[in-house]
This record gives structure tokens, sequence and C-alpha cells, in this order.
């Protein structure tokens, strides 16, 4: 029984009689940072109230999609309009081409699309595309890198790494994950023996360009650039998992920051989620034409959804972009970001703790160390005891971050150069308490 009896705590023990663990996504349950999950009665701008009538400044963003804030009106009165015309068809709608415009326009490695509900399903369905268009099993992922929760990608690394892996869950079979081979994130000699071992068997690369599921981790420039090589070579298709960094990171996406390093860079697929939607369950998963063909119905590769592409989602999803699109947008967005984070990294500084920190676009991260951490391991390594501390003392400043050393952290358009201050106040008051 919890002594503490406030209206959050209530619920979540009321939650816990109804739903496992009180939550219907595990990290939602604070279990890494201990203490009450805050349930959240509404949320407007950048601010979020919970079920005691407590306020504060949301950096979670529903852990990605809320890029313009919470209730954006553009997007509220385009999902009101589209809820009063019916929720859900089963049959094509113009908007649903037109979502899929909107995303090829802005992403130059994509001649099509297909729109599912979750970025579990588009990452799954992506794997299984690549596998039917090269006619090959093996995948490549890296330890760190979240892709959903299909089977195939809930693994991780085996004795040694470069070995096929473990299943990170209960009930996926070890023969499930056989095909599944997991690598250090930004080690490039360890791709290039893998590559020298399986090249042949390999449908493809699935890898988060900038991780967001291991706070925030780049995968170097080299890196990428000797993926693609490799890729090409043995004829394994690059798909950049662009859940979390899509259309959050740049207008184009992951893929244009390394365009940018990188010229002519494409990946040759690409999943995305969170932003597309704006906040209702919609992702998506691309590629060229060619490779798109082999779909159901015109191919061989079977996938579908009831509420794929449904109508108030794509509502949502395509008002969400056309605001993003504005010109601006993202050096606005990316000047906020930075902002705060070397307000964070300046805070630190001035209370002599170690502390690492890096954005792009509106996503960040910050480490408890005293440099920036290159793959999994490292970031474990970072001091998990101050980070937890820091939370709560931040929680109590009225600052949501997200709940465990191992997730990004997002900044909308709706917080102003106030909010971000304030959020460098209170970081300093909690960097001295903790
Ligand atoms: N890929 C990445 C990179 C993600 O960050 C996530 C979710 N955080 C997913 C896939 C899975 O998306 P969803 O939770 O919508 O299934």
């Amino acid at each position: 029984m919890s002594t503490d009896f406030s209206r959050n705590a209530q619920l979540f023990e009321r939650a816990q009689a109804s739903i496992p663990g009180g939550v219907n996504s595990p990290v939602r349950a604070f279990r890494a940072v201990g203490g009450t999950p805050r349930f959240i009665a509404r949320a407007d701008g950048a601010y979020m109230w919970d079920a005691e009538g407590r306020q504060y400044i949301d950096y979670i963003g529903s852990w990605g999609p809320m890029i313009l804030g919470h209730g954006h009106p553009a997007v509220l009165e385009a999902v009101l309009r589209a809820a009063r015309d019916g929720f859900s068809f089963g049959a094509p709608t113009e908007r649903e081409v037109e979502l899929a415009e909107e995303i090829i326009r802005h992403v130059p490695s994509i001649e099509q699309v297909r729109l599912v509900s979750s970025g579990t399903e588009a990452a799954m369905s992506a794997i299984r595309l690549a596998r039917g268009a090269t006619g090959r099993s093996k995948l490549i992922k890296f330890e760190g890198c979240y892709h959903g929760h299909a089977d195939a990608l809930l693994v991780k690394a085996g004795s040694g790494l470069a070995t096929f892996g473990h299943p990170t869950s209960a009930g996926v079979p070890p023969e499930v994950v056989q095909h599944t081979l997991v690598l250090r994130y930004n080690d490039i000699e360890q791709l290039e023996a893998a590559f020298a071992t399986h090249g042949a068997d390999l449908a493809c690369v699935m890898i988060e360009p900038i991780a967001g599921n291991m706070n925030f981790v780049r995968a170097s420039v080299p890196f990428v650039k000797r993926l693609r090589e490799l890729c090409d070579q043995h004829g394994a298709l690059l798909v950049f998992d662009e859940v979390m960094t899509g259309f959050r990171v740049a207008l184009g996406s992951a893929q244009s920051v390394y365009a940018r390093a990188l010229p002519g860079f494409q990946p040759d697929l690409s999943v995305f989620g969170k932003v597309i939607g704006g906040g209702m369950p919609l992702a998506a998963f691309g590629t060229t034409r060619k490779i798109m063909q082999n779909l159901a119905p015109l191919g061989p590769v079977y996938q579908a959804g009831t509420l794929s592409g449904n109508p108030v989602a794509t509502a949502c999803g395509l008002a969400t972009l056309r605001e993003i699109a504005k010109p601006g947008f993202y050096e606005a967005l990316g000047a906020s970001t930075r902002s705060l984070v070397q307000g964070l990294q300046q805070a630190a500084d001035e209370a002599g703790v170690p502390f690492a920190s890096d954005c792009e676009g509106g996503m960040f991260g910050f480490f408890f160390g005293p440099r920036l951490p290159q793959n999994y391991d490292e970031v474990m390594a970072t001091d998990k005891e101050r980070f937890n501390r820091f939370f709560h003392a931040m929680l109590d400043r009225g600052v949501y971050l997200a709940p465990a050393l191992y997730e990004a952290g997002f900044v909308s358009s709706a917080h102003t150069a106030q909010d971000i201050a304030a959020t460098v106040q209170a970081a300093r008051e909690a960097l001295r308490a903790a």
C-alpha cells in the first residue's frame, strides 16, 4: 500500500488493479526513476496539468509527436472538422493521398509511402518488405536502438556482439530472432566484419540515425558513410528508422542532416511515426516505387490495416506537416532547443557537475558524464543516480523531462524563451540540490 494519498497516487493504485503496472506503455510507470507517475488531465501549448492541477513545462511532447505543442489551433480545427465527417471508413480518402504527397515532397529518398497506425507496425512492415524485395532473411540492428516491439526487433546482443542475438522479451522464441544480428552503434570495424561474414544473406540494416532510445547519440558521419558503402556493395537495403527523428530534427528528417555532410546520401527505406501523426496514431514506411511495388495488392509482400490512413489521424498529421513546412519553422525550433541545451550545460558547468549535451532541430539529450557517449555501453556508464535525482528535482519544480536517462527530450514551437529560461533556472536549483 502506498502511503502517498495524493490524487496521482490514488489513480496509480486504482490503475494497477485493472491495467498491468497501471500503464499502457511501460516507461510511463516511472520504474527507472521511482516515485509516482503523474496522471495528466490536460495539456495546452508547452504545458501539461496533472490530476492535482499542478502545471508542468512538457519536454516529452508525447515522446515526440507534439512538435507544435498541444492543441495548436490549426491542427485542432482540422481534427474537429474531420471527426464531424466520420471517424473511419475502411475505404480510401483524398486526405491519405495528400499526406503521402506531403511526406514524399519533403523526403527525396521516398517515391511512395504506405500509412499505418504505429511506429512498431511501420518498422515491422519495412523489415518484411526488405526481406521480400531482396529474397534474403538476415538483418542487422544496433544495440541501444529501438524499433518498436515486433518480435524480430526485440533483440539484444548475444554473448559477444556481432553474434546472433537473444530475445529481450519473454515470449519471443530464439528461432524468431536467429536472423537478427546485433552490432555496436558507431563501430565501423564490427560492421565491416559482419558484412564480410554475412553480407550475401543480409536483407537490410536498420538504424536510428540519431538514436533517441539511448538518450541522444548520433551515428557518426564516417559510420553512416561506411554503412551506405557496405549496403551497396553487398546488395542489402539501408533502412533509416526515423520514427523519432522524422520531421523532428529537420523538415527533410535526419537523412537530410547526413546528406549535408555526405552529398547525395540517401537511405533505401525510411520509417516514420510520431510527428507525421501530430499526436494521433499514424506512422508510415516508404522507399522507391520499384521496391514498394512488392507490397500487396501489387506484389507478394502482405501488409494491411483496418485503421490505416484513418481520416481523423491523417487530418491531424496533414495540418501538422503544413505548419512545420512554413518558412523559418526549423530555424526557430532549433534556436529554442539550442538555447535550452546551452542553458542546461552552463548551469551544470557552474555547479561543477560533469555534463554533456547535444541537440538537432527540436530533439535534445543530456548526460551526467564528461563527454557524449558513442554507443549503448557508454550511455549506461553515465551517472544514473544523479539523473534520477535531477529528474525528480526538476519535476518538483514543474519541469517534466523524460522519466529515464535513456530517452531523448523534445522541444516544441510552443516553448517560449520564458519557458526555456524558467527551465534553466529550475536546473540551476536542481543541480545544487541533486
Ligand atoms: N522506432 C523508434 C525510433 C521509436 O522511437 C519508436 C517509439 N518510441 C518506435 C519505433 C515504435 O513506435 P510506436 O511506439 O509508435 O510503436
